[in-house]
């Protein structure tokens, strides 16, 4: 297991990547809310990959959270997280309160920090169901850009729009390069997610019919099938013992809040579903012409 520096302020995270770019060293940051597994584990291992060095911010960011409970109840263990980036090879980790994060504000709350304009991908689905969520989304990330400056900075494909509004804000700033990682899945298809932990055994059973809809909709989708209205049809009829918040199709090239009338090439299926109090969101690439 390699050695990680744990930091506990913005700061202290701010200067020591700026020295490690200072050395000459490129640089991989992979923003979190805490709370790892395997997957957050693959985008470091991404990172290290193509970097020299790799920082991991965590932060349970209260800007991106319409909802009080949710934010309470989200799982929290940074000491556990330091362990699992070590083993993943990252060099630092760092978190902080929304004051450190955003200290030209003074006393910073949730109501008064600035936001950061979303773009284009933040209508209809995650943004249409959660109001506000990709304002606060693109206004920690732009944060942490500025921050860390990182050469190259990863996501994770479960969360699909998110990745679309990361690459507006980093597009606006003109940095870092956004790598999307591929979602990681428990061996019966769950995406993982670190809300899993909160689902009991019943809802556990439960939440694997998201990503049974989504796969069938792909087998849907690679037959033949091209009207959106069939595709969503097919997610629907897989989502069983669940409360359903969406499960749309949506052109990756085109975004729109509204369904498109028809699909010609790109295509990913996209769904959000309560099972009992835990939100779970998932989606896959139907096509086979993009990489994720
Ligand atoms: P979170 O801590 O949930 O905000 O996630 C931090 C990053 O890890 C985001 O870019 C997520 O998309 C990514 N991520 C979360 N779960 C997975 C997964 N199962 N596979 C790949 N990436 C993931």
């Amino acid at each position: 297991m390699g050695t990680i520096q744990l930091l506990r302020d913005a700061r202290s995270a701010r200067d020591w990547c700026a020295e490690t770019r200072a050395a000459g060293h490129s640089l991989g940051l992979v923003p979190t809310m805490g709370a790892l597994h395997a997957g957050h584990a693959s985008l470091v291992e991404a990172a290290t990959r193509e970097n020299d060095r790799v920082v991991v911010s965590v932060f349970v960011n209260p800007l991106q959270f319409d909802d009080p409970s949710d934010l309470e109840k989200y799982p929290r263990d940074f000491e556990g997280d330091a362990e699992l980036l070590a083993e993943a090879g990252a060099d630092m980790v760092f978190t902080d309160d929304l004051q450190g994060f955003f200290a030209e504000v003074p006393g910073a709350t949730v109501d008064s920090i600035p936001r950061v304009d979303p773009g284009p991908a933040a209508a209809g689905l995650e943004g249409a169901h959660r109001n506000g969520h990709f304002e606060g989304v693109a206004t920690i990330v732009a944060r942490l850009f500025e921050l860390t400056e990182p050469t190259r900075a990863y996501f994770g494909e479960k969360d699909y729009q998110q990745t679309l509004v990361v690459e507006h804000v980093a597009r606006g700033l003109g940095f870092p390069e956004i790598r999307v990682v591929e979602t990681s899945r428990e061996a019966d298809g769950l995406a993982r997610s670190s809300r899993n932990t909160l689902l009991d055994a019943a809802g556990r059973e439960r939440a694997i019919s998201l990503s049974r809809a989504l796969f069938a909709a792909r087998e849907l989708f690679r037959s033949g099938e091209r009207h959106p209205l069939n595709l969503r049809a097919e997610l629907l009829r897989h989502l069983e013992g669940v409360e359903v918040d969406y499960a749309e199709v949506r052109d990756p090239e085109a975004w729109s809040a509204e369904r498109p009338v028809h699909l010609q090439g790109r295509a990913r299926a996209l769904v959000a579903a309560r099972v009992g109090a835990v939100r779970l969101i998932d989606n896959l690439a139907l096509d086979d012409l993009g990489k994720c």
